[in-house]
């Protein structure tokens, strides 16, 4: 017999999303026909845009055709993709051969968490994304789990509350070498601004960390003066790895597209560079991004991609500014919901397991329960604007008609 994993039985019973889906089914059988609307998983709903959808058929056309035809391409990607998003995402600011394009954010944070392995110690925002911490725990780096305390000993939680603005106190992360931190943030739809992603570069470079920065959001941000790539600090590129994604800028859930910055400037202790290592892992265990997806990335950096990419993200706030008002409005102490697609809402004295069985029970919809991103979002709800504008309207009429 083959023994199991040991960092396998570390991780929790079931991850967040699974668990939401076996209760949402759990009420479809009890209550047959019941219309349930889901606020819950962040998964894009509206369809792609004519200018993307026609260079990905030209794309797949081509593929069928002597002429078009391509088999692997670079593990990095295809230099033009590359270049464009170091033109167009980052305005020059950072080297083609710093970015490597991926199949998405989360893929890529598994294989960093693959290359630090498991003798580094780190850090999250509390809460946040899950995949920062049950990727960590799978990877071996994150010590046994505290069930009194709702946490991995080897873990630094650095709390994100509305009492703090949802900006962490730094000095919690004194021995950590790696920090995870995601602008704007999922869950709490909170965008850091500069003078704290100042701080936070500062940090780093006093702690010799080395930051993970987290920006799939970042085409939310509308407020102006709020960064949108830790490349904005000077500095960051010492310190500072950013990963990103084309699911939520463009709807590219399914596609699958993203990419990594790693600059050369950023070395470890031993002053070998971490991008010497990060292109070792690439070209290891990954084959490189659909050739098919990465046509589509291309159209949607061109001027007509842009503006369409701002209809969709425009329409996804549009969702969130309806489903904050009305939360607002019902007395719901709510957060985000302004540069991310992301609200975050309060129930003081309730768990958020309690609070969403609730709604789901009463209302049929589907929301997130926050203790899922770390032990400091217990007592709120996440309420996510990816869906159809007619839904989040109804959502909220409901949630309005049983008194949260
Ligand atoms: N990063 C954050 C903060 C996310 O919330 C998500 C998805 O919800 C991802 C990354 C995943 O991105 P991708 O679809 O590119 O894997």
């Amino acid at each position: 017999m083959v023994s199991r994993n040991k960092c396998m039985t570390l991780l929790p019973a079931g991850y967040l999303f699974p668990e939401v889906s076996k209760r949402r089914r759990t009420v479809e059988e009890e209550y047959p026909g019941a219309d349930i609307i889901s606020l819950g998983i962040g998964n894009t709903t509206e369809p792609l845009t004519r200018h993307i959808t026609e260079s990905l058929t030209r794309a797949s056309a081509g593929l069928g055709t002597p002429a078009g035809y391509s088999g692997y391409g670079d593990e990095q990607g295809m230099s033009g993709l590359r270049a464009k998003i170091a033109d167009r995402v980052y305005n020059g600011s950072v080297a083609p051969d710093e970015v490597f394009v991926s199949d998405g954010a989360k893929c890529d944070i598994g294989r960093l968490q693959l290359m630090f392995g498991r003798s580094q110690t780190i850090a999250v925002q509390d809460p946040s994304y899950p995949v920062y911490v049950d990727g960590s725990v799978i990877a071996g780096a994150t010590g046994t789990y505290d069930i009194q305390r709702q946490q991995y000993r080897g873990v630094t939680y650095l709390r994100c509350s509305p009492e703090n603005g949802f900006f962490p106190e730094l000095k919690d992360a004194e021995k950590t070498d790696i920090i995870y931190f995601s602008s704007p943030n999922n869950p709490t739809g909170a965008a850091a601004t500069r003078q704290e992603l100042k701080g936070l570069v500062e940090y780093a470079k006093r702690n010799k960390s080395i930051i993970v920065y987290d920006a799939a959001y970042s085409e939310y941000i509308v407020e102006k003066g709020l960064p949108k790539s830790i490349y904005e600090i000077d500095g960051a590129k010492d310190v500072a790895i950013e990963v990103s994604s084309f699911s939520k800028f463009i709807g590219f859930t399914g596609v699958r597209l993203g990419w990594t910055v790693i600059p050369s400037k950023l070395k470890y202790d031993d002053g070998s560079q971490v991008i010497r290592d990060w292109n070792r892992v690439t070209t290891t265990v990954f084959n490189g991004a659909s050739n098919i997806a990465q046509q589509g990335g291309l159209a949607a950096l061109d001027d007509e991609g842009l503006t369409e990419l701002r209809g969709t993200v425009s329409y996804y706030l549009g969702n969130a500014k309806i489903i904050l008002k009305g939360l607002k409005a019902m007395g719901v102490e709510s957060y985000g919901g302004v540069n991310a697609p992301y609200i975050w809402a309060r129930f003081p004295g309730r768990r958020s397991w309690d609070i969403f069985d609730e709604i789901l029970r009463k209302a049929y919809v589907v929301t997130t329960p926050g203790s899922g991103f770390g032990p400091a979002g217990e007592g709120f709800l996440r309420f996510s604007a990816f869906g159809h504008r007619k839904d989040v309207e109804e959502a909220v009429e409901r949630l309005k008609k049983i008194k949260l």
